[in-house]
């Protein structure tokens, strides 16, 4: 059971099995429910002095609903047509014991955001290709979700490995990566297709100042840059920005301005960095320690497992990468070469003009 809603409002969920030989129709009538459930609806004892938890006053309690459930994994096989999009539950269920339902529908809407406002640039061509690619993306990401769902069954044993085996669910293969299909929106070589992984960086303008700690999203898509797509640049030391900064200078004429040389940001992978920097989109990797100490960490467990150089881990060596707004890597490079030829398909493909690449 669980509490839900605004604590005025005094609402809780309760959930309880139906075994077998027993009707789920008939569990869900009322007495039955004040039979199951109510006991369970009681004030400690210790409030009072007593050593029994006292019950709940019966005319007090108002079912709102209860209906029975079955466990079922299902993807629609479309999730648009036309004008009308499928998100959550309306094109994907989950068992709720992985605790991916939720997630999921945030992670489809977090993806369709950038793809409908790329469709609704006033010269776009044709959306259902856009759209089609966009679900055929997520597609692949819940597959993963639900795999790791239906093997999560309540019953695991839990010794802590297995317990950590399970927390991390589909994670423990690394980042969600994409298999390049038609029309889908990166370029298929090197890191791209993978999720960009995000951990905590100290700006190098804080001058090391705790109080200054970021997540890496919070200043790769700062809020002040203005490109759907944006560049990261990831660096050993700080004094090698000044040869990064000349790969990107001109960005913005082969992307035709949809990329920003002064909207990138460095990743410095030196924890040792004490230099102090003016670009706020510079920063350095920080380590959990820095984390649990920072105002950042208040109201949130530290972390556990956390490794600061799990991007560069990820991405394997390359180093200028090109970001999509949902944290995709749309393009790994490692010259300004590489760099240049991604840079000059971005408009046709955030125009609708090509949809291949
Ligand atoms: C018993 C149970 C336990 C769960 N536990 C978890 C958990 O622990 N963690 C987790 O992540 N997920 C859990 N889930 C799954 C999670 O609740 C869903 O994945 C999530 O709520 C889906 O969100 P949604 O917005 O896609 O759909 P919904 O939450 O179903 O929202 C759809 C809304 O649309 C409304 N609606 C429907 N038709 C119309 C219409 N014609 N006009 C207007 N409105 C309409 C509905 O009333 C509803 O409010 C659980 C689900 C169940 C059933």
């Amino acid at each position: 059971c669980g509490r839900f809603g605004k604590p005025e409002d005094r609402l809780w969920q309760f959930e309880f099995v139906v075994a077998r030989g027993e009707d789920g129709k008939e569990m869900s009538e009322h007495d039955n429910i004040k039979r199951i459930v109510f006991p369970y609806i009681t004030h400690p004892g210790s409030r009072y002095g007593l050593k029994e938890d006292v019950a709940f006053p019966e005319d007090c309690i108002t079912v709102l609903r209860c209906r029975p459930f079955a466990f079922a994994a299902r993807n629609c096989n479309k999730w648009a047509l036309g004008r009308v999009m499928l998100l959550g539950d309306a094109a994907h269920v989950f068992p709720p014991f992985g605790g991916q339902g939720i997630a999921s529908g945030f992670r489809d809407a977090s993806a369709l955001a950038w793809w409908l406002a790329v469709a609704c640039r006033p010269n776009f061509k044709p959306y259902e290709q856009l759209l089609e690619a966009w679900y055929n993306e997520r597609k692949q990401q819940l597959d993963r979700s639900l795999n790791a769902t239906v093997e999560t069954v309540p019953s695991s044993p839990m010794i802590p490995s297995v317990r950590r085996w399970l927390e991390q669910g589909a994670r423990r293969f690394g980042m969600t990566r994409y298999t390049y299909q038609p029309g889908m929106e990166f370029i298929p070589k090197g890191a791209s297709g993978l999720f960009l992984p995000q951990i905590y960086c100290l700006p190098l303008i804080a001058n090391n100042d705790l109080n200054k700690m970021a997540f890496t999203d919070d200043i790769i898509f700062h809020p002040s840059k203005k490109c759907i797509f944006q560049v990261l640049i990831l660096l050993d030391k700080l004094d090698e920005t000044k040869q990064a900064a000349a790969v990107f200078e001109d960005i913005d004429n082969p992307s035709d301005g949809e990329l920003s040389a002064r909207e990138a940001t460095y990743l410095i992978h030196n924890l040792n960095e004490r230099f102090v920097d003016p670009n706020p989109f510079t920063a350095r990797i920080a380590t959990a320690k820095e984390f649990a100490q920072s105002p950042l960490c208040k109201g949130r467990p530290e972390p556990r497992y956390y490794d600061e150089y799990h991007i560069k881990k990820e991405v394997k060596g390359y180093k200028y990468l090109i970001i999509r707004p949902d944290r995709l890597i749309y393009a790994s490079c490692v010259d300004k070469v590489e760099v240049d030829s991604a840079a000059k398909a971005l408009p046709g493909l955030l125009n609708g003009e090509t949809h291949d690449i």
